[in-house]
């Protein structure tokens, strides 16, 4: 490979067949058709044939083979009919099947999660500054970085504005590298370590301060990060907190039902005699068992509720990035929000003036600033400097002429611990420094001011003037910002930050409105509804930050908002327990926001933190959902976010939880739903066996588990949310399946439908023998489950209150019905089936057992409110 970073940037350029303003789109298109698309190539897929092995492998399924295989041998020395075996096997296969299918489906869903999230990078093109998808990037490309930005590729810097970046990721180096463009040797013919190659940056790092320009030298596998691509462990996504409780729970059912079935087993086998027919009974019992008590179908049921969640989820802008926040999303009691952009719309307007000639404030801005002319009342870039630049160019000093008048010679970019931004430009044959920023940091940094013209010394009154202006405007809700500027007669010998901006002479503050997001106030009603508390994070004043706080009804009283620097002065203990009385940060730091959302777990509250800026993946990283921006975030937050707002707005982060909380409570109704199924099947063979009867057959509950009731399950997961959804304070996050009684419900109502499918067996018993028996209980059994579905519209409620309807779970009731009454009346299903024929009154009185499931649930709903109140 080429050492570009022994050599300089012309020759690099040229070596690349490009120039510093990049490629033509032709070119780049060309070049991406002959060497492909900048990523890192996958890692190992499962296959198809490797997903049907693990369906196999599931002690369920292997249960199940077994079964077949001993029936199958018992039929052929019996001569009896394979009936069973191709059931049972029919079952298997459609269960593996179904398996892979919703397995695949999940993984695509989050897939396309994934590429809604896909990293772009800035590139210029056609001479012109564009946003392209990080992997339609190519050799040649001249890509513009800044702090936030994850470098997309391999580079050659050819120009740094106090470039640093985190290469941790390639060299395990945590301390950012700085970037600069100097020329570098090779020392004694060794090369130059990775770390050291200061012109260099690689993709998998990340800037972390300053501006660069880059070229690219390396995409996709010829990068450094694809050559080690194979050693870098994938993100593991793993499984919820509530998939992992299904699991262990699945797996204490197995062990259990093995327990069981030995006892069975052994208990038949004592009771009637060691022959070859009571263990193949006794066996087939024992299967019977098994395949009743396991819900097959539960694991199925949760992913696809889940995917489909967050595939709805991600039209609304909110975009899931960890499964496990959905769940997470339902508990949250706690929402840190960013002000600026998030709950306001980060559109800024300089309204208001304050210093000496406004034109000096304004060039001020116009110059200090990344911001340009899009129009005549338009800029791009970050909006409070965009509103800079608009505000001069209405003054009429046009940025554009600004710029060759005054070139920029250096700059110290602005970063929100400094809360400063300056830049030096030539005038003339001297230098003039511009630095914008937080007025209060401003003001301490001047020593002179302007004042018609003159510049004069900087006294205490001035500055006390100033500081009251600032709190003029902020009290009005207005963003506050200064300018400032410093003469040199040569170019700074230094641009480091500490020697610039000081010594500064003051100009002026300008006032800016950020209107507030139309549909925040409404959100933040509905989270203090939903036991939710907003609170607002913001690196801006405080009066500022108060004052729109009380327009929004976040705080009631200006004591509720404090400083970083107020939480400087609490100990640890001290803010845990005075959290709760602050609803707005102000003038914060990064670091602040750590403490901030710390102090809040501590008191065991489930925390959302949204960040947009280079420093705040820590507090992402630390909050129980971290929150990314779509639009302003950077990518080195995006990608420790668990959510992205698409959007970058706070109503977004609120509809969010209340899908958090409606697909947790629709997977909570499944679960219910299937586990009272299963149990009900338990009762009924338990007591059948006690009294000495046969019920149900395997392939009866296997029908009843996988065809009757796993469609209304899925259907149950599509319920629309219950009127009381963001009305309830916020689920504990602690709690378990079982909990607020859903344990109870489970209990009683298997028992319930066992009852009524005992009755329905005697009924069947006396009129037709031990077989017509048996179709009873099956009949009654199967639309209990689907009436039962009905019931778990609503877990706690009464169902007749629900307003909303729910068309699939109706689809799916129908159709089970049909497919349980065409195994019964088709007869040739019935001869599988082992059933023999049901008359009309009697397939009447199967029904009537089935709907007293509604009036019963019905009624112990209203007792057990009662009670509750
Ligand atoms: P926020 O955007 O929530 O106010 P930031 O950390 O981005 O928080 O900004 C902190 C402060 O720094 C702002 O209140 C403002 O006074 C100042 N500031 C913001 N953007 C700039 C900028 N581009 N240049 C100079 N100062 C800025
Ligand atoms: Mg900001």
């Amino acid at each position: 490979a080429l050492k570009y970073y022994l050599e300089n940037s012309a020759s690099v350029l040229s070596e690349l067949k490009t120039n510093e303003n990049g490629l033509t789109s032709a070119e780049a298109a060309e070049r991406l058709e002959k060497f492909g698309k900048n990523k890192l190539a996958d890692g190992k897929k499962t296959t198809l044939l490797q997903r049907f092995i693990a369906q196999l492998l599931d002690p369920m399924v292997l249960v199940l083979i077994a079964a077949a295989a001993i029936s199958g041998i018992t039929s052929a020395l019996q001569n009896e009919s394979f009936a069973d075996v191709f059931i049972i096997l029919f079952v298997v296969v459609l269960n593996t099947i179904l398996g892979v299918v919703q397995e695949s489906k999940a993984e695509k869903a989050i897939e396309a999660l994934k590429e809604m999230s896909a990293a772009t990078s800035k590139v210029l093109r056609d001479g012109q500054l564009m946003a392209i998808k990080s992997e339609d990037l190519v050799i040649g490309d001249v890509v513009i970085i800044e702090a936030g930005d994850a470098i997309p590729a391999d580079g050659r810097i050819i120009e740094s504005a106090s470039l640093k970046i985190e290469e941790a990721a390639l060299t395990g180096e945590s301390v950012p590298a700085e970037k600069h463009t100097d020329v570098l040797f090779e020392k004694d013919g060794k090369d130059v370590p990775l770390g050291d190659r200061n012109k260099m940056c690689y993709m998998g790092s990340c800037a972390v301060y300053g501006r660069g320009r880059v070229v690219i030298t390396g995409t996709g596998m010829n990068t450094e990060m694809g050559k080690i691509a194979d050693a870098i462990a994938k993100a593991e996504d793993g499984e919820t907190p509530l998939q992992k409780k299904l699991s262990s729970l699945s797996k204490i059912l197995t062990w259990l039902v093995l327990g069981i079935c030995v006892f069975m087993f052994a208990f038949g086998v004592l009771r009637n005699g060691a022959t070859f027919d009571n263990a193949l009974e006794s066996f087939m019992l024992a299967v019977s068992l098994a395949v009743a008590a396991i819900p097959e179908g539960l694991a199925a049921v949760v992913t696809i509720v889940l995917s489909i969640g967050v595939t709805k989820m991600s039209k609304q802008n909110a975009i899931i990035r960890r499964l496990t926040a959905v769940e997470t999303l339902g508990c949250t009691q706690i929402i840190c929000s960013d002000k600026t952009g998030t709950l306001t719309q980060n559109k800024m307007t300089v309204v208001e003036h304050s210093g000496d000639d406004e034109k000096n404030t304004a060039i001020s801005f116009a110059l200090c600033s990344d911001s340009e002319l899009t129009s005549d009342t338009e800029a791009n870039g970050d909006p409070t400097e965009a509103a800079g630049v608009i505000f001069a160019n209405k003054l009429g000093f046009n940025k554009n002429d600004l710029k060759i008048q005054f070139p920029r010679t250096g700059e110290a970019p602005f970063d929100s611990v400094r809360k400063l931004m300056s830049t030096v430009h030539k005038a003339g044959d001297r230098f003039i420094q511009h630095t914008k920023g937080a007025p209060d940091v401003v003001i301490s940094r001047c020593t002179h001011y302007m004042q018609n013209g003159t510049v004069l010394p900087m006294t205490d009154d001035v500055r006390s003037f100033y500081m009251a202006e600032n709190k003029r405007l902020a009290d009005k809700a207005l963003r506050v910002l200064a300018a400032a500027c410093r003469e040199y007669d040569a170019e700074p010998a230094s641009y480091a930050t500490d020697d610039l901006e000081n010594n500064l002479i003051f100009l002026g503050l300008v006032g800016m409105i950020d209107p507030v997001r139309p549909e925040v106030p409404a959100a933040i009603q509905q989270c203090k509804d939903a036991g939710i508390r907003p609170v607002m994070i913001t690196g801006d004043h405080r009066d500022t930050a108060a004052a729109i706080a009380l327009q929004l009804g976040i705080i009631t009283d200006q004591s509720q908002a404090i400083t970083g620097a107020d939480i400087d002065e609490m100990s640890e203990e001290y803010l845990n327990e005075n959290i709760d009385k602050y609803y707005v940060y102000a003038r914060v730091r990064p670091e602040h926001k750590v403490r901030i959302v710390n102090a809040w777990r501590a008191r065991g509250c489930i925390t959302g933190m949204t960040g947009d800026g280079v420093n705040d993946a820590p507090s992402i990283k630390s909050a129980d959902i971290g929150i990314g921006m779509g639009i302003t975030g950077t990518d080195v937050t995006k990608n420790v976010a668990d959510m992205i707002l698409a959007d970058d707005n706070f109503a977004t982060i609120v509809s969010a939880v209340g899908e958090g909380r409606r697909i947790y409570d629709n997977i909570r109704k499944s679960i219910q739903f299937l586990l009272s199924s299963n149990l009900s099947e338990v009762i009924s063979i338990f007591i059948a066996t006690v009294l000495g009867f046969t019920i149900l057959h395997p392939i009866h509950i296997l029908f009843i588990n996988l065809i009757t009731d796993s469609l209304p399950a899925l259907a149950l997961g599509m319920e629309k949310s219950e009127p009381d959804l963001m009305k309830r304070e916020p689920r504990n996050s602690t709690d378990g399946i079982f909990s607020n009684g859903v344990g109870f419900n489970v209990f009683y109502q298997g028992l319930l439908v066992s009852v009524l499918t005992i009755i329905a067996y005697f009924i069947g018993d006396n009129l037709g023998g031990a077989e017509h028996g048996i179709t009873m209980a099956f009949l009654t059994m199967s639309m209990c489950e689907i009436f039962h579905s009905y019931n778990m519209r609503s877990q706690f409620g009464s169902i007749f209150k629900l307003k909303t309807h729910n068309l699939f779970l109706f689809g799916a009731m129908v159709l089970s019905l049909i497919l349980t009454t065409s195994v019964i009346y088709v007869p040739f299903l019935r001869d599988i089936f082992g059933f023999t024929e049901i008359g009309i009154t009697e397939y009447a009185i199967a029904m009537l057992l089935a709907i007293s499931v509604i009036p019963t649930v019905e009624l112990v709903k209203l007792i057990s409110n009662l009670i509750k109140k």
